[in-house]
Protein backbone atom coordinates (compact mmCIF):
# COMPACT_ATOMS: atom_id res chain seq x y z
CA UNK A 1 0.00 0.00 0.00
CA UNK A 2 3.23 2.32 0.82
CA UNK A 3 4.95 1.91 -2.48
CA UNK A 4 1.07 2.24 -4.60
CA UNK A 5 0.61 5.61 -2.62
CA UNK A 6 4.06 6.30 -3.31
CA UNK A 7 3.43 5.95 -6.87
CA UNK A 8 0.22 8.11 -6.82
CA UNK A 9 1.93 11.11 -5.55
CA UNK A 10 4.90 11.02 -8.00
CA UNK A 11 1.98 10.26 -10.80
CA UNK A 12 0.81 13.09 -9.46
CA UNK A 13 3.56 15.22 -8.91
CA UNK A 14 4.45 14.69 -13.22
CA UNK A 15 0.61 15.81 -13.47
CA UNK A 16 1.23 19.10 -11.49
CA UNK A 17 4.41 20.05 -13.35
CA UNK A 18 2.93 19.39 -16.43
CA UNK A 19 0.09 21.61 -15.24
CA UNK A 20 2.23 24.44 -14.31
CA UNK A 21 4.53 23.98 -17.32
CA UNK A 22 1.21 24.48 -19.54
CA UNK A 23 0.17 27.35 -16.98
CA UNK A 24 3.20 29.64 -18.15
CA UNK A 25 2.84 28.47 -21.45
CA UNK A 26 -0.45 30.42 -21.13
CA UNK A 27 0.50 33.02 -18.91
CA UNK A 28 3.09 33.80 -21.65
CA UNK A 29 1.57 33.49 -24.54
CA UNK A 30 -1.21 35.80 -23.12
CA UNK A 31 0.86 38.19 -21.97
CA UNK A 32 2.39 38.25 -25.77
CA UNK A 33 -1.08 38.27 -26.98
CA UNK A 34 -1.94 41.85 -25.20
CA UNK A 35 1.51 42.92 -26.83
CA UNK A 36 0.12 41.93 -30.10
CA UNK A 37 -3.41 43.21 -29.98
CA UNK A 38 -4.32 39.25 -30.36
CA UNK A 39 -8.03 39.43 -29.68
CA UNK A 40 -10.89 39.33 -31.83
CA UNK A 41 -14.11 40.84 -30.81
CA UNK A 42 -17.05 39.42 -32.14
CA UNK A 43 -20.46 41.44 -32.38
CA UNK A 44 -23.94 39.50 -31.01
CA UNK A 45 -26.86 41.61 -31.73
CA UNK A 46 -29.64 42.74 -29.36
CA UNK A 47 -33.27 42.89 -31.43
CA UNK A 48 -35.74 45.24 -30.12
CA UNK A 49 -39.09 42.94 -29.04
CA UNK A 50 -41.08 45.96 -30.06
CA UNK A 51 -40.76 47.21 -33.70
CA UNK A 52 -38.16 44.56 -34.26
CA UNK A 53 -35.05 46.42 -34.84
CA UNK A 54 -31.91 45.29 -34.16
CA UNK A 55 -30.76 47.88 -30.78
CA UNK A 56 -27.38 47.77 -30.58
CA UNK A 57 -24.12 44.78 -30.12
CA UNK A 58 -22.69 43.14 -27.54
CA UNK A 59 -18.68 42.99 -27.93
CA UNK A 60 -17.70 39.24 -26.66
CA UNK A 61 -13.82 38.60 -26.59
CA UNK A 62 -12.09 35.57 -28.54
CA UNK A 63 -8.25 34.70 -28.25
CA UNK A 64 -6.65 34.12 -31.23
CA UNK A 65 -3.80 31.58 -30.13
CA UNK A 66 -1.63 30.81 -32.81
CA UNK A 67 -1.37 27.11 -32.74
CA UNK A 68 -5.07 26.42 -30.60
CA UNK A 69 -6.92 29.06 -32.47
CA UNK A 70 -9.73 31.16 -31.04
CA UNK A 71 -10.02 30.40 -27.47
CA UNK A 72 -13.39 31.43 -25.85
CA UNK A 73 -13.30 33.83 -22.96
CA UNK A 74 -14.39 31.52 -20.14
CA UNK A 75 -10.61 29.43 -21.26
CA UNK A 76 -8.92 33.08 -20.30
CA UNK A 77 -10.43 35.35 -18.66
CA UNK A 78 -10.10 34.30 -15.06
CA UNK A 79 -6.21 33.75 -15.57
CA UNK A 80 -6.32 37.04 -16.97
CA UNK A 81 -7.82 38.06 -13.86
CA UNK A 82 -5.79 36.40 -11.96
CA UNK A 83 -2.64 37.67 -13.65
CA UNK A 84 -3.65 41.47 -13.55
CA UNK A 85 -3.88 41.11 -17.13
CA UNK A 86 -7.94 41.70 -17.54
CA UNK A 87 -8.42 45.79 -17.96
CA UNK A 88 -6.02 45.74 -20.40
CA UNK A 89 -7.79 42.88 -22.65
CA UNK A 90 -11.32 44.92 -21.98
CA UNK A 91 -10.14 48.49 -23.05
CA UNK A 92 -8.57 46.24 -26.33
CA UNK A 93 -11.87 45.26 -26.52
CA UNK A 94 -13.70 49.03 -25.90
CA UNK A 95 -11.36 50.63 -28.32
CA UNK A 96 -12.47 47.73 -30.69
CA UNK A 97 -16.16 47.68 -30.04
CA UNK A 98 -16.35 52.00 -30.31
CA UNK A 99 -14.60 51.89 -33.74
CA UNK A 100 -17.58 49.59 -34.77
CA UNK A 101 -20.34 51.60 -33.50
CA UNK A 102 -18.52 54.85 -34.67
CA UNK A 103 -18.20 52.69 -38.25
CA UNK A 104 -22.09 51.58 -37.73
CA UNK A 105 -23.50 54.84 -37.13
CA UNK A 106 -21.47 56.34 -40.05
CA UNK A 107 -23.55 53.93 -41.89
CA UNK A 108 -26.53 55.03 -40.77
CA UNK A 109 -27.47 52.65 -37.65
CA UNK A 110 -27.25 54.56 -34.47
CA UNK A 111 -26.44 50.79 -32.61
CA UNK A 112 -25.67 50.60 -29.20
CA UNK A 113 -22.51 48.94 -28.49
CA UNK A 114 -22.29 47.13 -25.27
CA UNK A 115 -18.82 46.24 -23.50
CA UNK A 116 -18.28 43.48 -20.62
CA UNK A 117 -16.30 44.72 -18.11
CA UNK A 118 -14.68 42.26 -15.47
CA UNK A 119 -15.12 43.69 -11.28
CA UNK A 120 -11.57 44.28 -11.68
CA UNK A 121 -11.72 46.48 -14.03
CA UNK A 122 -13.92 48.63 -11.86
CA UNK A 123 -11.11 48.37 -9.13
CA UNK A 124 -9.49 50.65 -11.32
CA UNK A 125 -9.63 54.29 -9.99
CA UNK A 126 -8.00 55.29 -13.52
CA UNK A 127 -11.23 53.36 -15.18
CA UNK A 128 -13.39 56.46 -15.98
CA UNK A 129 -10.49 58.22 -17.41
CA UNK A 130 -9.50 55.48 -19.98
CA UNK A 131 -13.12 55.10 -21.15
CA UNK A 132 -13.58 59.15 -21.47
CA UNK A 133 -9.99 58.22 -23.44
CA UNK A 134 -11.33 55.98 -25.89
CA UNK A 135 -14.80 57.49 -26.56
CA UNK A 136 -12.63 60.74 -27.51
CA UNK A 137 -10.06 58.74 -29.03
CA UNK A 138 -12.30 57.00 -31.90
CA UNK A 139 -15.44 59.57 -31.77
CA UNK A 140 -18.17 57.30 -30.38
CA UNK A 141 -20.79 59.35 -28.92
CA UNK A 142 -21.15 57.95 -24.76
CA UNK A 143 -24.59 57.53 -24.99
CA UNK A 144 -24.50 54.67 -27.32
CA UNK A 145 -21.97 52.98 -25.02
CA UNK A 146 -22.82 50.51 -22.72
CA UNK A 147 -21.20 48.69 -20.15
CA UNK A 148 -22.04 45.22 -18.45
CA UNK A 149 -21.29 44.87 -15.36
CA UNK A 150 -22.26 41.58 -12.97
CA UNK A 151 -24.79 41.54 -10.36
CA UNK A 152 -21.99 40.17 -7.78
CA UNK A 153 -19.86 43.10 -8.36
CA UNK A 154 -22.92 45.60 -8.58
CA UNK A 155 -24.08 44.35 -5.06
CA UNK A 156 -20.59 44.56 -3.84
CA UNK A 157 -20.39 48.52 -5.36
CA UNK A 158 -23.27 49.19 -2.93
CA UNK A 159 -20.51 49.11 -0.22
CA UNK A 160 -17.44 51.31 -1.94
CA UNK A 161 -17.21 51.80 -5.89
CA UNK A 162 -20.22 53.60 -6.59
CA UNK A 163 -18.41 56.53 -7.22
CA UNK A 164 -16.64 55.04 -10.13
CA UNK A 165 -19.84 53.80 -11.13
CA UNK A 166 -21.27 57.55 -10.79
CA UNK A 167 -18.09 58.76 -12.65
CA UNK A 168 -18.73 56.54 -15.76
CA UNK A 169 -22.24 57.61 -15.57
CA UNK A 170 -21.54 60.94 -15.44
CA UNK A 171 -19.76 60.49 -18.73
CA UNK A 172 -22.98 59.62 -20.36
CA UNK A 173 -22.28 55.95 -20.57
CA UNK A 174 -25.01 53.35 -19.66
CA UNK A 175 -24.70 50.19 -17.33
CA UNK A 176 -26.30 47.11 -17.44
CA UNK A 177 -26.49 44.74 -14.88
CA UNK A 178 -25.48 41.65 -16.40
CA UNK A 179 -26.66 37.61 -15.35
CA UNK A 180 -29.60 39.17 -13.65
CA UNK A 181 -31.37 37.27 -11.14
CA UNK A 182 -28.34 34.41 -10.29
CA UNK A 183 -27.19 36.80 -7.54
CA UNK A 184 -29.40 36.79 -4.50
CA UNK A 185 -30.11 38.41 -1.45
CA UNK A 186 -30.93 42.59 -1.47
CA UNK A 187 -32.27 44.47 -4.75
CA UNK A 188 -31.74 47.51 -3.16
CA UNK A 189 -28.65 47.66 -4.99
CA UNK A 190 -30.63 48.76 -8.16
CA UNK A 191 -32.21 52.08 -6.23
CA UNK A 192 -28.37 52.86 -4.97
CA UNK A 193 -26.76 52.47 -8.53
CA UNK A 194 -26.96 54.40 -12.08
CA UNK A 195 -27.93 51.77 -13.65
CA UNK A 196 -29.79 51.49 -16.98
CA UNK A 197 -30.88 48.23 -18.04
CA UNK A 198 -30.79 44.39 -16.64
CA UNK A 199 -30.17 41.41 -18.61
CA UNK A 200 -32.12 38.25 -17.51
CA UNK A 201 -29.76 35.63 -17.52
CA UNK A 202 -30.03 32.63 -19.87
CA UNK A 203 -30.65 30.18 -17.28
CA UNK A 204 -34.40 31.54 -16.79
CA UNK A 205 -34.77 32.19 -20.44
CA UNK A 206 -33.94 28.69 -21.48
CA UNK A 207 -37.17 27.31 -20.17
CA UNK A 208 -39.21 30.01 -20.16
CA UNK A 209 -41.75 27.61 -22.06
CA UNK A 210 -42.02 24.99 -20.03
CA UNK A 211 -41.56 25.60 -16.25
CA UNK A 212 -44.18 28.09 -15.75
CA UNK A 213 -41.80 29.18 -12.49
CA UNK A 214 -39.48 30.59 -14.85
CA UNK A 215 -42.41 32.25 -16.92
CA UNK A 216 -43.37 33.82 -13.90
CA UNK A 217 -39.92 35.07 -12.62
CA UNK A 218 -39.49 36.57 -16.04
CA UNK A 219 -42.48 38.49 -15.63
CA UNK A 220 -41.63 39.30 -11.96
CA UNK A 221 -38.28 40.93 -13.55
CA UNK A 222 -39.49 42.95 -15.72
CA UNK A 223 -42.03 44.46 -13.76
CA UNK A 224 -39.73 44.80 -11.61
CA UNK A 225 -36.96 46.55 -13.59
CA UNK A 226 -39.77 49.25 -15.03
CA UNK A 227 -41.73 50.24 -12.05
CA UNK A 228 -37.46 51.72 -11.75
CA UNK A 229 -37.56 52.60 -15.48
CA UNK A 230 -35.22 49.98 -16.46
CA UNK A 231 -34.88 48.51 -19.75
CA UNK A 232 -34.73 44.63 -19.85
CA UNK A 233 -32.92 42.63 -22.34
CA UNK A 234 -33.08 38.53 -22.38
CA UNK A 235 -29.94 36.32 -23.13
CA UNK A 236 -29.96 33.54 -24.60
CA UNK A 237 -32.88 33.28 -26.47
CA UNK A 238 -32.81 30.15 -29.16
CA UNK A 239 -36.47 29.78 -30.39
CA UNK A 240 -39.44 31.86 -31.21
CA UNK A 241 -41.36 30.28 -27.94
CA UNK A 242 -38.96 32.05 -25.98
CA UNK A 243 -39.40 34.97 -28.17
CA UNK A 244 -42.79 35.45 -28.01
CA UNK A 245 -43.09 34.43 -24.63
CA UNK A 246 -40.94 37.64 -23.78
CA UNK A 247 -42.10 40.09 -26.07
CA UNK A 248 -45.51 39.10 -24.23
CA UNK A 249 -44.22 39.92 -20.82
CA UNK A 250 -42.70 43.25 -21.84
CA UNK A 251 -39.02 42.37 -22.03
CA UNK A 252 -37.59 44.85 -24.67
CA UNK A 253 -34.65 43.64 -25.78
CA UNK A 254 -33.77 39.86 -27.12
CA UNK A 255 -30.29 38.58 -27.42
CA UNK A 256 -29.12 34.94 -28.41
CA UNK A 257 -28.87 32.42 -31.47
CA UNK A 258 -32.25 32.74 -32.91
CA UNK A 259 -31.42 36.81 -33.83
CA UNK A 260 -27.64 35.48 -34.60
CA UNK A 261 -24.57 33.93 -32.86
CA UNK A 262 -21.74 36.10 -31.82
CA UNK A 263 -19.97 37.33 -35.58
CA UNK A 264 -17.06 38.60 -36.41
CA UNK A 265 -16.20 42.45 -37.14
CA UNK A 266 -17.20 41.68 -40.89
CA UNK A 267 -19.98 40.27 -40.85
CA UNK A 268 -21.53 43.47 -38.97
CA UNK A 269 -22.45 45.32 -41.91
CA UNK A 270 -24.25 43.08 -44.19
CA UNK A 271 -25.68 41.28 -40.97
CA UNK A 272 -27.60 45.19 -40.44
CA UNK A 273 -28.09 45.84 -44.01
CA UNK A 274 -30.06 42.57 -44.13
CA UNK A 275 -32.12 43.19 -41.45
CA UNK A 276 -32.86 46.49 -42.30
CA UNK A 277 -34.95 44.80 -45.57
CA UNK A 278 -36.74 42.14 -43.23
P1 LIG B 1 -22.10 36.88 -20.93
O1 LIG B 1 -21.74 38.31 -20.77
O2 LIG B 1 -23.26 36.38 -20.14
O3 LIG B 1 -22.29 36.67 -22.51
C1 LIG B 1 -23.21 35.79 -23.10
C2 LIG B 1 -22.58 34.48 -23.48
O4 LIG B 1 -23.63 33.61 -23.91
C3 LIG B 1 -21.62 34.56 -24.66
O5 LIG B 1 -20.64 33.56 -24.49
C4 LIG B 1 -22.52 34.24 -25.84
O6 LIG B 1 -21.82 33.74 -26.96
C5 LIG B 1 -23.40 33.18 -25.24
N1 LIG B 1 -24.71 33.12 -25.91
C6 LIG B 1 -25.33 34.12 -26.56
N2 LIG B 1 -26.53 33.72 -27.03
C7 LIG B 1 -26.68 32.43 -26.66
C8 LIG B 1 -27.73 31.45 -26.86
O7 LIG B 1 -28.77 31.70 -27.47
N3 LIG B 1 -27.52 30.22 -26.32
C9 LIG B 1 -26.38 29.90 -25.65
N4 LIG B 1 -26.26 28.66 -25.19
N5 LIG B 1 -25.37 30.80 -25.43
C10 LIG B 1 -25.52 32.05 -25.94
P2 LIG B 1 -19.09 33.85 -24.67
O8 LIG B 1 -18.86 34.78 -25.84
O9 LIG B 1 -18.38 32.55 -24.64
O10 LIG B 1 -18.75 34.69 -23.37
C11 LIG B 1 -18.83 34.09 -22.11
C12 LIG B 1 -18.64 35.10 -21.01
O11 LIG B 1 -17.32 35.65 -21.04
C13 LIG B 1 -19.56 36.30 -21.11
O12 LIG B 1 -20.83 35.96 -20.58
C14 LIG B 1 -18.81 37.32 -20.29
O13 LIG B 1 -19.07 37.15 -18.93
C15 LIG B 1 -17.36 36.95 -20.54
N6 LIG B 1 -16.79 37.87 -21.55
C16 LIG B 1 -16.91 37.85 -22.89
N7 LIG B 1 -16.21 38.86 -23.45
C17 LIG B 1 -15.63 39.55 -22.43
C18 LIG B 1 -14.78 40.70 -22.37
O14 LIG B 1 -14.41 41.34 -23.38
N8 LIG B 1 -14.36 41.08 -21.13
C19 LIG B 1 -14.76 40.43 -20.00
N9 LIG B 1 -14.30 40.86 -18.82
N10 LIG B 1 -15.55 39.35 -20.02
C20 LIG B 1 -16.00 38.92 -21.22
CA1 LIG C 1 -22.47 40.30 -20.98
CA1 LIG D 1 -25.05 35.30 -18.77
CA1 LIG E 1 -21.84 37.62 -17.80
Amino acid sequence: AKAEGKGRYKFYAADMTLRQERRLDMEGALRGAIDSRAFHVYYQPKLQLRGGDIAGFEALVRWDHPSLGLIPPMDFIPLAEELGLITQIDLLVLEQACTMGVQCLARGYPVTMAVNLSSLDLKNPDLPTLVAGILAQTGLPANMLVLEITESFAMEAGLGQTSILEQLTALGVSLAIDDFGTGYSSLSYLKALPVNSVKIDRSFVRDIGTDSRDTMLVSTIVGLAHSLNLRVVAEGVEDHGQKDLLHHHHCDEAQGYLVARPMPADQVFAFLDQSAQD
